[in-house]
């Protein structure tokens, strides 16, 4: 009699131990008989993508399947955004973000289910629109961890915020949503997440960066003033052409002589525009320059430098006018919270395996993800892999490059960058939200 109860405190310990050491198994199990279902909403957002904050199909799609589940869905936050509620008793409340937009990329993967939509873009021109930078699979495992995770409130406490932003590819979506009350007209979260597919990484594996991930990203357009005339008597001329040309390799020595080596940044000029003809001296050149840098005090040094070259190499031509440099609203940097971070990746570890996660470089890529971050609340982006097991190592094999984010031909290997997308969401939001 006094073995028994011993054995069974034994047996319950052990069951206990299992149940802590991976709160999102008994979630997950649902996985395979949602995944059908996932599986054809992947296909219809691949194949019916839209551009940035025309996703008014793209969110109802959204909208309707988590009022479904049990959600309070608000719809058109931000322009096109959707914010779904679940509150389930007193515990943090953990916000979980996807994208919704598209690009205007023609796709050339040859898929089956290869996206053929054209639409209007901001200037009325058509385009075709593709998802290139999966936002699709992001859409998909959101809505595949929103599911599992409504199906099983027994198993966690809190509220669970899901949040669907419109225009992450031009960079505004996050701070239109964020003006339009997404922290006061909704729970604030406590913490947020996303997932990010990684054009590299192999599918069924997790990669991480604790700190700086992603860069911060300006934009700046210049205008440099001549003054034209003929191309034979430069001398009744100030050639905006040659400054232009005097000033863009200026501008190279910024981050080569002026900043510290030991803090990362990147300056392109991207596009230079004047003059129409062979022997016609213009009155104005324009250039569009991107800048990429994580830490604010590197953007700020780079930014005067920017304005003080410019400025000094028009005064040294002896430019009739001073240039005009505007800077368009950019992108922050995407800051992962430290201790976040580290429970997110044990917790992930437990349930895909610790040979499934690995930490990863930070990249000069921006994502506007960062204003959660930046509005009070710690964030992290996880990125989920995308490239088929046995085309990645023959790639490594052969030092070939995969086509990368925003490529015609970028496919993820759809099941499993899904299901791992889905188990990295939920087993995220579990480990964040309160215990029962
Ligand atoms: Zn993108
Ligand atoms: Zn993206």
């Amino acid at each position: 009699m006094k073995t028994l109860p011993l054995l069974a405190l034994l047996l319950l310990a052990t069951a206990g131990t299992a149940h802590a050491a991976d709160a999102a198994a008994p979630v997950l199990k649902g996985l395979d008989g949602l995944y059908p279902e996932l599986d054809s909403l992947y296909r219809d957002l691949h194949q019916n993508p839209e551009l940035s904050l025309q996703e008014e199909k793209t969110a109802a799609k959204l909208a309707e399947r988590l009022r479904k589940v049990g959600f309070e869905v608000t719809q058109k936050v931000g322009g096109t955004g959707v914010v779904a509620v679940l509150r389930n008793g007193k515990g943090p409340t953990v916000m979980l973000r996807t994208d919704l937009d598209a690009l205007p990329v023609e796709e050339k993967t040859g898929l089956p289910y290869a996206s053929q939509v054209t639409a209007k873009d901001d200037s009325g021109q058509s385009v075709s629109v593709m998802h290139a930078c999966g936002h699709d699979v992001h859409m998909t495992s959101w809505l595949g961890a929103a599911t599992l995770l409504a199906r099983a409130k027994d198993r966690w406490r809190g509220t669970l915020v899901m949040v669907g932003q419109p225009a992450e590819e031009k960079g505004g979506g996050a701070r239109l949503m964020l003006k339009d009350g997404l922290y006061s007209r909704f729970p604030k979260p406590d913490f947020a997440v996303a997932i990010h597919n990684s054009a590299t990484a192999v599918a069924g594996s997790v990669e991480y960066v604790s700190g700086y991930a992603l860069a911060h990203v300006d934009s700046i357009d210049i205008s440099l003033f001549g003054k034209g005339g003929h191309g034979a008597y430069p001398h009744t001329t100030v050639d905006p052409i040659v400054l232009a040309a005097r000033t863009i390799l200026s501008l190279q020595t910024i981050v080569s002589r002026e900043k510290s080596p030991l803090e990362p940044a990147v300056l392109t000029v991207g596009s230079i525009h004047g003059g129409t003809k062979h022997n016609i001296i213009p009155d104005e050149v324009k250039l569009q320059l991107t800048l990429r840098s994580y830490k604010p005090e590197v953007r700020k040094q780079i930014l005067a430098a920017i304005e003080r070259i410019v400025n000094a190499e028009a005064a040294a031509a002896g430019a009739p006018r001073k240039p005009v440099i505007s800077l368009t609203e950019g992108t922050p940097a995407t800051y992962n919270d430290p201790a976040v971070t580290k429970r997110l990746v044990e917790a992930v570890s437990r349930t895909l395996g610790k040979d499934n996660l690995r930490e990863t470089q930070p990249v000069m890529g921006g994502e506007d993800f960062s204003e959660y971050g930046l509005a009070g609340v710690p964030a992290v982006m996880l990125w989920v892999g995308t490239v088929e097991p046995k085309r990645h190592a023959e790639a490594k094999a052969a030092g070939e490059t995969l086509p990368s984010l925003h490529s015609a031909l970028f496919a993820p290997d759809r099941e499993r960058t899904l299901r791992t997308g889905v188990t990295t969401l939920t087993a995220s939001a579990l480990e964040l939200l309160g215990k029962p």
